[in-house]
């Protein structure tokens, strides 16, 4: 449909990105374009999870935004916002200044770590997920197994762009997960 094209030609495919024989998909075109930027926010805003509509005043409210640093930011924030909720980041390890609670997920070679502050989520919170790119799901399940710890309510996890090919969502199957679109 047209928000689909609208989106797709303005992701741009940058090949041997981070490391040769990866493909990049860079969102860069998309946010720096106002009409389709503001359009992603609020498609980003509008997945209903229990009822696959969009989550309005008389949904049941989300809390918190959790954004995925760094492009999960950028996105996240103006969901929260969008929302009436609020914002908050988790951060690849080593930048959060007060006391974290951490997540660890394999790479291809290695370890990667994320956290968020342990005050950040009160239990019983509503959180909904958001990042730009599903990759492995790595992240994302990362994330959710930190929510889980901090006794959140995870309420669905919305992505911009979705890597089918790579099977991330095999790693979610007990979380909502919207993607609003799919390669
Ligand atoms: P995963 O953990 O799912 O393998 O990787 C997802 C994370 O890496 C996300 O935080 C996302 O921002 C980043 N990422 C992985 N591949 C891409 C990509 O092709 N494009 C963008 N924009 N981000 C990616």
């Amino acid at each position: 449909d047209a928000d689909r094209d609208m989106m797709l030609s303005r992701i741009r495919d940058v090949p041997d990105w981070p490391k040769p024989g990866v493909t990049f998909k860079d969102i860069t075109p998309l946010l720096r374009d106002a009409p389709a930027f503001a359009r992603v926010i609020e498609l980003l805003s509008d997945a209903g999870p229990e009822t696959g509509e969009p989550v309005t005043a008389a949904s049941p409210p989300v809390d918190l935004v959790i954004g995925i640093e760094a492009r999960g930011f950028i996105l996240g924030a103006p969901v929260a916002h969008r929302l009436g909720a609020g914002f908050v980041p988790v951060r690849k390890e080593g930048k959060l200044p007060a006391e974290t609670t951490t997540a660890n997920y394999e790479l291809e070679y290695g370890e990667e770590t994320v956290e968020v502050h342990r005050d950040a989520v009160a239990p019983g919170q509503r959180v909904l997920i958001v990042d730009d790119v599903l990759a492995t799901g790595g992240t994302v399940s990362a994330t959710v197994e930190l929510m889980r710890a901090a006794g959140a309510e995870i309420v669905g996890v919305n992505v911009l762009l979705e890597l089918g090919f790579l099977h991330g969502r095999d790693r979610l199957a007990d979380v909502h997960l919207d993607a609003l679109l799919t390669v």
